[in-house]
């Protein structure tokens, strides 16, 4: 039964349009719409929010969206099957959902909403952390979006909200915490989606700060970061040589014992050490 709204339960628009999951476009369906209305809850109150979903499918979490108060949805998926099913939602909601059949890593947002947006979104788990990268790293800051709100396979949510000593602590979760609040807010079962993936999935809610936590370079931060970590067990001595002449020196300027490893360095350090590095 759909509660939501006056629109059939999601397994009759699967059933009626032939949306069997397709693992080539990374399809996990949430089917049961007091879920997705949560979920979209979790993105904050959304009376009047202007919202970007990325992969409706069909359309679960844009009825949660919609129902539970979004004034402007854009949905941008790249599987045509899905538009006969998210037509029905937008003749549903005049002039409130707009869905573009395309990829999200191309879309240009800007083209479609004019206020603030937020993303909220079920992601493809074969683009999720090549879509957040974008989102964190836009060519200035603060970001055309106030907030996303982002299923990940459990682990992806882990390295973004670990923190500095954490195995999963790394590249994504510098990135994100500089210039974000980023906490996991719901983790579900594989169950919750039909088919099952494999592995257990979370929600992350990733808030915009209006400035970086600390002063740093975004270019150069990246590119320390990056490298810092991806001989993550190595000394920095040994993880950043040639990165600039007088390594240890500026290691130790910004406060880093030489000897420490990149996985136990903090937020406030990396930007040190971007500042000194771009000196
Ligand atoms: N939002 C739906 C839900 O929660 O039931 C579907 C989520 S499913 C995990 C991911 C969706 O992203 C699929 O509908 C898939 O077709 C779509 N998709 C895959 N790659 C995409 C891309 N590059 N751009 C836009 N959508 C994509």
């Amino acid at each position: 039964m759909s509660t939501l709204d006056d629109l059939p339960p999601l397994r009759d628009v699967i059933a009626t349009h032939d949306l069997r999951a397709k693992k080539s476009m990374g399809q996990n369906f949430l089917l049961d719409l007091n879920l997705t209305a949560r979920i979209a809850r979790l993105s904050g109150r959304l009376e009047g929010a202007q919202v970007l979903e990325v992969g409706p499918g069909p359309g679960g979490l844009t009825r949660g969206l919609l129902a539970e108060g979004a004034s402007r949805v854009l949905a941008v998926e790249k599987d045509a099957r899905c538009l006969p099913a998210l037509e029905e939602i937008a003749a549903r909601y005049p002039g409130q959902l707009t869905v573009v059949n395309g990829d999200a890593l191309q879309i240009d947002v800007g083209a479609h909403l004019d206020g603030p947006w937020r993303v909220v979104a079920n992601l493809p788990y074969n683009i999720g952390t090549e879509l957040l990268v974008r989102w964190l790293t836009p060519a200035s800051w603060p970001p055309p979006w106030s907030s996303l709100t982002l299923m990940f396979q459990k682990e992806v949510a882990q390295r973004i909200t670990a923190q500095p000593g954490d195995k999963a602590y790394g590249r994504l979760a510098v990135l994100s915490q500089w210039r974000t609040t980023a906490e996991i807010v719901m983790t579900l079962p594989p169950e919750a989606f039909s088919p099952p993936p494999k592995v257990h999935s979370a929600v992350v809610h990733l808030t915009a700060l209006p400035e970086p936590r600390f002063p740093a370079d975004a270019t150069i931060l990246e590119r320390v970061v990056a490298k810092g970590f991806n001989q993550r067990r190595k000394m920095l001595r040994a993880a950043l040589k040639g990165l600039v002449p007088d390594l240890e020196d500026r290691l130790m300027a910004a406060g880093i014992a030489p000897t420490e490893r990149a996985e136990r360095v903090s937020i406030e350090q990396w930007c040190a050490l971007a500042r000194v590095i771009a000196d």
